[in-house]
């Protein structure tokens, strides 16, 4: 299939295109290089760099490269940021959505994989979180991911758009070979600061809140290979040819790891001692996130190669030990 990525500059992106290009299909990219990298796509990879907003351009870039399917990875995802800059979340991953989707609808391109999250849930009352638990964002990416799934499902009903939604938990790894990883300019994920504080290039890491309900005090969440998630993108594509799908899924590994168990893994995969300095909770941040994946599991046959934090982490260490400054600027 024609496939446009957007965003397919981005760590989950780029990942996905090189899934897209192995199974056979032809991406391409669509990224305004904000926040993406031109070094994650593989040479011949086809990129054209400019922002959603610009709606009749992407129509035009739909039809010229006869798209018959569109992922959407461009989104901020910063939690605290969103708290502190709201707007910024609710125009690029709201209102540029809402573009993409009309400037699809109006070149007839009918089928939709979006990146969700599981910060759409809020605190869940009940763990693992099942696509069924009740849906209560506490911060704006959350919200403005949450606002896009019910747009979905009104348009899917409208003017049968199919479309499926992958509620992610904590992306994290890189590919296996290490072409390519993770690199986020400003860095705020645990597991790359943990490398740069590893690595030297950070004195030390914060952990925000040790005082959570959690066995060791600090957040619990679910991380889950970026290659795992990408291979699900593209096992839902048969189930998109039926009008009006609408698919959720959640993502995830279903086992939690705190805070600290992190940062120990990248001190075992690394060698390195990692200092650190305990701070307050950051604002937005559930105490534990982990997920029940077996809809996935069940109905796209989706399997998960890196169950464990080891494992992930041990990818992570192939592309940041290559490429300790990431993909350079
Ligand atoms: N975290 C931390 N120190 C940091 C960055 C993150 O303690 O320097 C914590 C954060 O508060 C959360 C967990 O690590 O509990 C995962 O955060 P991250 O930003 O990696 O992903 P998120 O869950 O926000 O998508």
């Amino acid at each position: 299939m024609n496939v446009l990525v957007v965003g397919g500059a981005g760590y989950i992106g780029s990942h996905c295109v090189r899934q897209l290009i192995a199974a056979g299909h032809r991406p391409v990219v669509l990224d305004n290089l904000v926040y993406g990298h031109r070094a994650a796509l593989a040479p011949g990879v086809p990129l054209h760099e400019f922002n959603l907003g610009d709606e009749a351009a992407v129509e035009r870039l739909l039809r010229a490269e006869r798209i018959e399917l569109v992922m959407h990875f461009a989104a901020y995802c910063y939690v605290g940021e969103s708290v502190t800059d709201p707007l910024k979340y609710y125009f690029n991953n709201g209102v540029a959505t809402l573009h993409l989707l009309r400037a699809m609808l109006a070149a007839g391109v009918k089928k939709f994989v979006f990146s969700s999250t599981c910060a759409t849930y809020g605190v869940p009352a009940a763990l693992p979180i099942t696509e069924q638990s009740p849906q209560a964002p506490i911060n704006p990416y959350g919200q403005t991911k949450l606002d896009v799934e019910n747009a979905l499902k009104a348009i899917a009903r409208a003017h049968g758009l199919s479309f499926a939604a992958f509620r992610y938990f904590n992306a994290a790894g890189a590919a296996e070979d290490g072409a390519i990883g993770e690199d986020h300019s400003p860095e705020t994920h645990l597991i790359p600061l943990a490398f740069d504080a590893a690595g030297g290039r950070r004195p030390q890491i914060e952990i925000f809140g040790t005082d959570y309900p959690t066995p060791d005090g600090t957040c619990l969440r679910d991380y889950v290979h970026v290659d795992d998630l990408s291979r699900a993108h593209i096992a839902v594509f048969p189930k998109l040819a039926a009008p009006g799908a609408a698919l959720f899924y959640n993502l995830g590994t279903g086992r939690p790891t705190s805070n600290r168990e992190v940062i120990r893994a990248v001190e075992k995969i690394t060698g390195s001692k990692i200092k650190i300095v305990e701070s307050p909770r950051r604002p937005g941040d559930p105490p534990a996130l982990y997920a029940d994946s077996t809809k996935a599991q069940r109905e796209l046959g989706w399997t998960i190669k890196f169950p464990d934090i080891d494992s992930i982490v041990a990818t992570a260490w192939k592309w940041h030990s290559a490429h300790p400054g990431g993909y350079g600027r």
